[in-house]
């Protein structure tokens, strides 16, 4: 079974992104490794370490200054204009070096979505132009503790007040709430419509809450608190409408890089376990040599090889589809099925590797327990695998709406 890549498009990607990987960024994680990288991680509010947000920061410039930051964004913002399924490839590149620090060159949930390609100019100028530069990081600020996965029952409201939206509400499980300089809030107006508002961190009655420390430990998940914050009109990502289609498009963005990510990792997870497998003696061979250890490793590799090719071909669909504006039910539930094959692929993958390593597996020096923790916790936000399940078995006609 070939990892091949399947497009000159990925191919280019790739044969880009390699030297920077290989050279500066990892150069800059050494440096860090060398340097602080003993040091706590955490601050004693649980955020994340002035020294880990430093090297996130100086690698995901790296990854802005080589364009490989946001190359699905289109190139009149700055970005590549780069399919979502050459994506998949220099994601799953990326993430081939597991999680020591190179992830970060790839905007993420703290960088640009394809909802900026609905802002204003306004926007565009003050929060997309440097977001794509990575000067600046965001969160988005959906969730909500009565609003999980059913986020249309929103509390944060918008009204409008002279020249401005006034956006009043709390949200939690927030990925990088302790941080964003500008944070995008989904917000309900009162007419019912659902907008995002984006609301810089300076403006009055904006605060952070207390960091929410999760299965990651990562110090980057927490509350945020809007009380009465005024943002002029066009601080706005499209214009606020009914149903949530400029939310959906970071929501399915977040489901399509699941497939890069996942593989990656759990490609990652298997090169290392196969490795140890050949190395590791017990009874006088390797483990490797015991079919018990042996089916593991190839079962887990089967399903990536296939999840990879599946994710492929469902991405091409979404790439040939309009999957921002306005996705169809056969285009959402491809996004709900990357997200669903993709995690079930790398949680399996990440067990397996924790397990033929043994006692050592379970040790934070592996780095092994730390792919495991981030394959369990990435089931939930995005949506959760019930809710993929439930999109899935829709586009079928099997559920009604509710
Ligand atoms: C580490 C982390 C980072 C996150 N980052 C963000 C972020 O950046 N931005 C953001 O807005 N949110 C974020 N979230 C929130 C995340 O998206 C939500 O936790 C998730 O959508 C589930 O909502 P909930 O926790 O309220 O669970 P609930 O909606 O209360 O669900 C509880 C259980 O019920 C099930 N369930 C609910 N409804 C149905 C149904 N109709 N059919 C079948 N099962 C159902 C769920 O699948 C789940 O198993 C993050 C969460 C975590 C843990």
């Amino acid at each position: 079974m070939k990892f091949d890549l399947p497009t000159d498009e990925a191919r280019g990607l790739v044969k880009e992104a390699r030297p920077l990987l290989d050279g500066p960024i990892a150069a800059a994680v050494e440096e860090h490794r060398r340097g602080p990288g003993d040091e706590p991680h955490l601050e004693p509010d649980g955020s994340l370490a002035a020294h880990v947000r430093d090297l996130k920061r100086r690698v995901a410039r790296l990854g802005a200054e080589a364009g490989l930051y946001a190359p699905h964004v289109s190139t009149a913002l700055g970005g590549r204009g780069s399919s979502l399924r050459a994506c998949m490839y220099l994601h799953e590149e990326v993430f081939l070096r597991g999680l020591g620090g190179q992830q970060w060159m790839l905007g993420w949930t703290d960088g640009p979505s394809p909802m900026v390609e609905v802002a204003t100019e306004r926007a565009v100028r003050e929060f997309v132009g440097p977001l794509m530069r990575a000067e600046i990081s965001t969160a988005f600020a959906q969730t909500e503790p009565e609003a999980g996965s059913d986020a249309t029952n929103l509390g944060t409201v918008a009204r409008r007040s002279g020249g401005d939206w006034v956006v009043t509400g709390y949200k939690h499980l927030i990925t990088n709430a302790p941080f964003a300089e500008v944070v995008q809030v989904v917000a309900r107006t009162e007419d019912g419509a659902y907008g995002v508002f984006l609301v810089p961190e300076d403006v009055r009655g904006f605060s952070r809450g207390p960091i929410q420390q999760t299965i990651m430990d990562d110090g980057q998940t927490g509350s945020l608190v809007f009380e009465d914050c005024r943002i002029p009109l066009d601080m706005v990502l499209g214009e606020p409408r009914e149903g949530f289609a400029v939310p959906m498009r970071w929501v399915n963005w977040t489901k399509a890089r699941r497939a890069g990510m996942c593989v990656g990792l759990a490609r990652h997870c298997l090169d290392r376990a196969l490795e140890y497998a050949g190395e590791r003696y017990a009874f006088g061979r390797p483990v490797g040599s015991f079919e018990q250890v042996a089916y593991q490793i190839s079962e887990a590799h089967r399903h990536t090889w296939a999840t990879r090719a599946a994710c492929d071909r469902l991405l091409e669909e979404i790439d040939a589809a309009d999957p921002w504006e306005k996705p169809d039910a056969g285009t959402r539930a491809n996004f709900a099925a990357i997200k669903l094959m993709a995690e079930e692929c790398l949680l399996e993958a990440a067990d397996v590797a924790v397990q033929v390593f043994g006692g050592l597996g379970l040790l934070k020096s592996t780095g092994l327990e730390h792919v495991y923790r981030v394959a369990r916790n990435l089931r939930i936000p995005g949506g959760t695998a019930e809710m993929q399940r439930r999109e899935i078995a829709r586009s079928l006609g099997l559920l009604k709406k509710g």
